[in-house]
């Protein structure tokens, strides 16, 4: 082989592996991971027992804070904040929805429903966590990467659009052997207007609010418009829309 044939083929050699990796990059890796859309500017928090007591008076006198949208559609408030009061079980919601759950919570218990919450407040980190655990779920389970991603997001809304970021909602489920899930969510559905929680995600609702149903899944609206989406089964984007 003289010597002009080898450089030949060390360059056809060269490019075809360029292209390949070049490939690979650009159809494998960018699916390997669920992309990074962490918010730009992520809820800033801290805890009631931190605040000055004008602070605290302040921050309860805001003007509908409760009716705050958060969906695919209406991310999360650039440069908000939120005071939060800790829970017992290492949990923590907006202090403002503080009274009305414990309240909510001490009527459901005097019943014989014990719920327990399960999740809460979320950073936007924490949200991505949750993204990617559930990813990886459906990856081990044998779902093809496009697919594991598409069914992870499908499940777990993404940084920035979750109304977990705002602590105005909470997941419960049943914290006690005597009660099943189903009887806790059931009790919830027909009660919780009374306290100013809704059921977020139902399953006639899930063409509006782009999310599938979560029985577990309750966010404080205020007792106003809790009741009034109750009685006339309007979810919180019905409801807004009505409004304006
Ligand atoms: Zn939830």
């Amino acid at each position: 082989m003289t010597n002009k044939n080898k450089k030949h083929i060390v360059i056809a050699t060269t490019i075809i592996i360029l292209v390949v990796a070049l490939l690979i990059y650009r159809y494998y890796i960018p699916d390997m991971k669920p992309k990074k859309q962490l918010t730009p500017a992520s809820v800033e928090y801290t805890y009631d027992d931190s605040v000055t007591s004008s602070q605290l008076a302040e921050y309860n006198a805001r003007q509908d804070w409760q009716l705050t949208l958060v969906n695919n559609d209406t991310p999360i408030c650039e440069n908000c904040s939120v005071i939060l009061t800790a829970l017992d079980n290492g949990q923590a919601v907006d202090c403002r929805i503080y009274p009305q759950l414990q309240k909510m919570f001490d009527d459901a218990r005097s019943q014989g429903i014990y719920p327990t919450i399960t999740s809460s407040f979320r950073t936007a980190e924490d949200q991505q966590d949750i993204l990617e655990s559930k990813y990886e779920h459906y990856q081990k389970i044998g779902y093809s990467d496009k697919k594991a991603k598409a069914y992870a997001e499908e499940w777990v809304a993404m940084p920035g659009t979750s109304e977990h970021e705002l602590g105005l909602c909470v997941d419960i489920a049943s914290g006690d052997s005597r009660v099943t899930n189903q009887e806790v969510w059931d009790w919830l559905a027909k009660n919780s207007y009374k306290y100013g929680f809704i059921e977020r995600y139902t399953a006639e609702k899930q063409d509006i609010t782009g999310i599938i149903p979560e029985e577990w899944h309750y966010r404080y609206v205020g007792e106003k418009a809790a009741k009034e989406m109750y009685e006339n089964d309007l979810c919180l984007e019905e409801y807004l829309q009505n409004m304006s």
